[in-house]
């Protein structure tokens, strides 16, 4: 199923991404696709808020894995500076995508081999002025 949006503020995109929050369930992947500024960070930060996290949000962007405990746990990653899965696994993404924690993952698509059968798809985009951005929520029907 796929769900489109078109915001027009962070706030706007940070809401769409704590409603979503409130419908995961424990051990849920979420993977992040857009460019540099689409909003990514911005929308696990509503992630966050949704689960309840009690710490902010920042890219992680020395560190590969930010968590940010709630009613969920939330592992926030930045892929950015990974090369491919096998520079993933060595890290031990494998563990946190069995886990029981909700995996947030930008730059996902460097490690798209990874990810499990009920990922669901984040991808956003900048749109024609400044302030707007699309976004396509995909969640797989894993019963078709
Ligand atoms: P990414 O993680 O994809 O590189 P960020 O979330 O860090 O992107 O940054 C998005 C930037 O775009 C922020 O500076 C944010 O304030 C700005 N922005 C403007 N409009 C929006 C919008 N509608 N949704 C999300 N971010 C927006
Ligand atoms: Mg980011």
């Amino acid at each position: 199923m796929e769900k489109k949006f078109t915001t027009r503020s962070p706030e706007e995109t940070e809401r769409i991404a704590a409603d979503l929050a409130a419908s995961l369930r424990a051990g849920a992947v979420l993977a992040m696709y857009g460019d540099l500024g689409a909003g990514k960070t911005c929308f696990i930060r509503g992630l966050a808020t949704g689960l309840g996290a009690t710490r902010s949000v920042h890219s992680p962007t020395f560190t590969l894995v930010n968590e940010y405990p709630g009613r969920l746990k939330l592992f926030h990653m930045d892929l950015y500076r990974i090369r491919d899965a096998d520079e993933a696994l060595d890290f031990g993404l494998d563990e946190y995508l069995h886990g029981e924690g909700i995996c947030a993952i930008e730059w996902a698509e460097r490690v798209e081999s990874l990810l499990p059968a009920a990922t669901i798809r984040v991808t956003l985009a900048h749109g024609t002025d400044e302030n707007e951005r699309s976004i396509a929520i995909t969640t797989p029907d894993l019963n078709s």
